[in-house]
């Protein structure tokens, strides 16, 4: 028996009619290139959003095409999120960070129709013209005043809005219609596509809104670090206005000083983005000996956050969510907010349980499995391949029929390439990437735990440990450090730190410094090339 209620398609754009109608509070605060800040609420988003959808139909856009952004964190981009995918187009975010080959690749890969960018990528989008599609149209989203000066063939944004009208008779769509499309950063081979649909979306959106409550209501004013270019920036764009949050879009400058600068004038009250980020925040707020005003929760993931950054936010009186998640997975899987009595246990423990990576959002199931594909208990001890499935999860990659044959088991499950445990509260714990684990005499070391215990050295800026090959154990962990000031640690220093929670074989047989660390076009840092650097390494002989 089917029961008798309506049934109206999940869809993108209501949820910025629904934001601009119940509310009309809420404001999206944006840090411009033209380094200005600019203000405007949802509505007015609602209203652009309509005149872009009118302006980019006038240049042929038209169901199901593809029109890519690069671009940071601002009102423009969001403009975009809606409009592009409003309308019945596909909303193509490209990550700026990605060498000009991926660019290229994904571009061509993605078909598509219009690009539009902030000015700041004039330069990098005159150096790829010559191999770009003849017939993409590029659009530089800024206003005729600040238009860059190029030999290119540029529209501008803010003229193709001019003009239209700020309604749109947005097009009733299937809900599992393609609405937005990001490429992973693909460390090995070609990026791959994630076509994520209304429906996807919407979901997910509704899952991240209950699942953070804490920042995602009305009045808080949340601070996206992490990109509108990646990962939709974990959901935000849609989560928020679901809300009636605000969002202060930070523009280019990420850098502690300026994030401290704005969040402290804008009150932000939450602050969502990758481990690194927070570092140089951190940095800002034990140079001025106080938090930004206001500022009281934060959303880490997309690498582990280590122990020491989750004790000292918690110090300072901000409370720490971390979170997992992966560009597949729309992306937010788990969330780290503990539950009322979890709060009440002494401040150690509640900090064990923060450094875990948290209980699994509403729609995202989660199993992990041994070596020959069977699963293991969640007793917090088994650790093995984690799988996922739910309604955020791809059920495939745009156009890559290899990449997406390898990346399901025989019951339609993703594999994640993460090795993680699940305890029998429901949290995991990512212990590492498959490829980053090191694999010595048979038995695994994990190069996340070694790090998170590293990283609270008071003479380590950062670190990341890697595998080096070994002629009888196979790999052994090299500890590659970032020294904090003139003093660099010594090994037997680290190892002294390290006994204190691992075991002596566990230990990193080496050493070395390097001036910073290299990160991936996603703010993680990039084992691949320090393992390229480093594989050579001639570890000292411990036996
Ligand atoms: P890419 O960097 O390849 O574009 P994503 O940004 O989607 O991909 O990254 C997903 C991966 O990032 C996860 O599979 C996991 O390895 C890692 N990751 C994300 N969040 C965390 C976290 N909180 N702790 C540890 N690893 C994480």
């Amino acid at each position: 028996m089917h029961g008798m209620m309506m049934t109206q398609p999940l869809s993108i754009i209501e949820i910025l009619r629904y934001a601009a109608g119940a509310h009309p509070g809420g404001e999206i605060v944006s840090v411009r290139t033209e380094g200005d800040i600019h203000r405007e609420t949802y509505a007015e988003a609602f209203g652009r959003a309509a005149q872009l959808a009118h302006g980019l139909e006038g240049l042929g856009v038209g169901e199901g095409d593809r029109v890519a952004t690069l671009a940071w964190n601002g009102y423009r981009h969001f403009e975009l999120y809606y409009g592009v995918s409003g309308m019945g187009a596909v909303c193509h975010t490209i990550n700026p960070r990605l060498s000009a080959e991926q660019m290229l690749y994904i571009i061509r890969h993605a078909d598509d129709r219009v690009l539009c960018f902030d000015v700041t990528f004039t330069p990098l989008i005159e150096g790829l013209a010559e191999h770009l599609p003849e017939d993409l149209v590029l659009v530089a989203m800024t206003d005729r005043a600040h238009m860059p000066d190029s030999k290119l063939e540029l529209l501008c944004y803010e003229e193709l809005l001019e003009g239209q009208p700020d309604t749109y008779d947005w097009p009733e769509l299937d809900e599992e219609a393609a609405a937005a499309l990001c490429y992973t950063s693909g460390t090995t081979g070609n990026p791959k596509g994630a076509l994520y649909s209304h429906r996807s979306t919407v979901l997910h959106a509704f899952s991240v809104a209950v699942a953070l409550s804490k920042s995602l209501k009305e009045g808080g004013r949340v601070l996206p670090v992490v990109p509108l270019f990646h990962v939709n920036a974990w959901g935000l764009p849609y989560a928020a206005p679901l809300t009636g949050a605000s969002l202060i879009m930070p523009g280019p400058k990420l850098d502690g000083p300026s994030l401290f600068e704005l969040m402290d004038g804008e009150k932000v009250t939450s602050a969502w983005g990758v481990p690194t980020v927070w570092l140089g925040l951190r940095a800002e707020i034990d140079a001025r000996g106080r938090n930004p005003e206001g500022f009281g929760h934060v959303v880490v993931g997309g690498s582990a956050a280590p122990r020491s950054m989750i004790e000292g936010f918690e110090k300072s009186g901000v409370d720490v969510c971390h979170a997992w998640g992966m560009t597949e997975m729309s992306p937010v899987g788990t969330h780290g907010l503990l539950s009322e009595p979890m709060r009440e246990l002494p401040f150690d423990a509640q900090i064990d349980l923060k450094s875990k990576q948290g209980r699994r959002l509403f729609g995202v199931e989660l199993k992990i499995v041994d070596e020959g594909g069977q699963p293991l208990p969640h007793d917090g001890r088994a650790a093995g391949e984690l799988f996922v499935r739910g309604n955020g999860v791809i059920s495939g990659y745009f156009n890559n029929a290899e990449a997406s044959a390898a990346a399901f088991d025989d019951e339609g499950w993703f594999g994640t390439g993460d090795v993680a445990s699940i305890d029998d509260k429901g949290f995991l714990v990512i212990q590492d990437r498959t490829k980053d684990l090191i694999k010595s005499g048979g038995e695994w070391i994990s190069s996340i735990d070694l790090e998170n215990i590293v990283i609270a050295h008071p003479k380590v800026a950062s670190c990341a440990v890697i595998a080096v090959p070994h002629p009888k154990w196979d790999e052994r962990p090299l500890l590659v450090v970032v020294p904090e000031g003139g003093e660099k640690p010594t090994l037997p220093e680290v190892h002294e730190m390290l006994l204190e929670h691992v075991a002596r074989w566990q230990l990193p047989d080496d050493m070395v410094f390097v001036e910073e660390l290299p990160l991936t076009a996603t703010g993680k840092v990039s084992k691949l090339t320090l393992r390229d650097r480093f594989g050579d390494h001639a570890l000292p002989d411990v036996g």
